[in-house]
């Protein structure tokens, strides 16, 4: 009957699901039972879900490069430059409607305002060594042109950001090292390998059948890291149940979710769900005419993974693959996704907008409308140069904060509900790029059946 076939047809997607609602209740059962739980145990809690991680992030950059010179490669080079310029259009214009709709909603809601001298909630302290906002643009684009691919895999340029070495409680272990902008920090360079990507399927394309072996590679690559994607996302169940368990396990407290953070992670949410069902709805209904709601329903999986890995670019292949399975032309959404998850973060951007805002507001720094576009300026660019990575965006704010001369250390105020934001924020960048690709398929149909027509032309087949 149609109740089983539904639930044989979704049976992973529903498994996943299952796997994050059920984390969080063995996390919060885990934290009630009153038992202390040691840095040590967490680890033990995670690990399954570590290993999980760490295959798709395995995945990442071989399916990242191969993808996008496959799919230049395939595209005729009239259309990829169309279809490219399709998507950066539909991010730019995504990002910014995001910025502004969390500005609309932060300085409505006011969720910082009347509040007495603010002190820190929370013991975690962040340092930050002189940081300037021209600091962190130069490293993003500094990051556009990796000196060595090698080490582009390995390492990347990254504005300094570091723990206070004396305190144990430090959550971003991976950002423990003290840096000095202008040198590198462990996490591969993904823009970096995006833009050399574009270059390399660009030159493949231009080069005609002389380049024929090379392509086929990277489309075999491709074809081979999607397979692996195939196996490796049945382990998502188990592997987000784990996450989401030992995240809960892991955190100091959920009391800093009432009061002023609460407020202010409350604008964030809304701000993502009104971006979410709102503004893409709206965006995706005048771009193709249909409505979303069925494509966003066949996204379960991707959302699930999102949520449980907080990480947009460990989900990327299950992003492809969902985008395979609603038949989108694959040279399109291999060239769009990896892009789009480098590149595109309304949910980040978003989040950057409110955040700084939200400290301005408790720091009683004036707001003027010189300030507003500078802080929607430098949310946009901060989400571009966020990883994929979980709480990226968090390092990218020191460039917010700092357009609005708050010190980078403020970042710490908002440490305490971070984590959970990210997962929703995490959430909406992967629903954005994957209804990007619908979009941009949709928009590019016309061509795609234009070009096909005139090489068939060309080779004598009919048409
Ligand atoms: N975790 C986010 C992502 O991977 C980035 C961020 O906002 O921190 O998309």
């Amino acid at each position: 009957n149609r109740c089983s076939s539904f639930v044989r047809e979704n049976l992973l997607t529903l498994l996943t699901v299952i796997g994050v609602v059920a984390g969080t209740i063995l996390g919060c059962c885990l934290r009630a039972s009153g038992q202390e739980w040691s840095r040590r145990d967490v680890m033990y809690f995670q690990y399954p879900g570590e290993l999980f991680l760490r295959m798709l992030k395995s995945l990442i950059v071989p399916l990242l490069v191969s993808s996008i010179v496959s799919a230049i490669g395939s595209l005729d080079l009239s259309l990829s430059g169309k279809v490219g310029l399709r998507a950066i259009i539909y991010y730019m214009t995504t990002t910014i409607c995001a910025v502004m709709l969390g500005i609309a909603l932060v300085t409505t809601i006011k969720p910082g305002k009347d509040s007495e001298d603010y002190t820190q909630p929370n013991s975690t302290k962040i340092v930050v060594k002189d940081t300037l906002t021209s600091d962190t643009l130069l490293d993003l684009i500094r990051n556009v042109f990796p000196e060595n691919l090698a080490q582009a895999t390995i390492a990347t340029y990254r504005t300094r950001l570091v723990y206070d070495k004396n305190d144990t409680n430090s959550r971003l272990g991976e950002l423990e090292t003290y840096q000095i902008t202008g040198e590198y920090q462990s996490g591969s360079n993904v823009l970096g390998l995006v833009c050399f990507s574009i270059v390399l399927g660009i030159t493949l394309g231009k080069m005609g059948e002389k380049s024929r072996p090379l392509q086929d590679f990277f489309h075999a690559l491709s074809e081979a890291m999607m397979i692996i994607t195939g196996w490796v996302i049945w382990l998502s169940p188990l592997g987000v149940f784990f996450l989401v368990t030992a995240k809960i396990m892991e955190i100091d407290s959920f009391k800093e979710l009432v009061g002023r953070l609460g407020l202010y992670f409350m604008t964030v949410l809304l701000g993502l769900f009104l971006h979410g069902f709102g503004t893409l709805s709206i965006l995706f209904i005048l771009a193709t005419k249909k409505l979303p709601c069925r494509y966003i329903a066949k996204m379960g999986q991707v959302m699930a993974t999102a949520f449980g890995t907080a990480s947009s670019s460990a989900t990327m292949p299950i992003t492809i693959g969902c985008c395979d399975d609603m038949g989108l032309d694959p040279r399109i959404t291999r060239f769009v996704i990896p892009i789009g998850a480098t590149i595109n973060m309304d949910g980040t951007a978003l989040y950057e907008a409110v955040a700084a805002i939200f400290i301005a507001q408790l720091r009683k720094v004036e707001m003027s409308f010189g300030k507003i576009i500078a802080v929607s300026v430098t949310a946009t660019a901060a989400s571009i140069g966020a990883a994929g990575i979980p709480q990226a965006g968090l390092v990218t704010m020191v460039m917010v904060l700092d357009t609005v001369n708050l010190p980078a250390e403020d970042v710490s105020i908002i440490l305490a509900v971070d984590w959970l934001l990210d997962r929703f924020r995490t959430t909406i960048n992967v629903v954005c790029d994957a209804l990007g690709a619908i979009i941009v398929t949709s928009l590019s149909q016309g061509d795609i059946e234009k070009t096909r027509a005139v090489n068939n032309d060309r080779d004598g087949a009919p048409s």
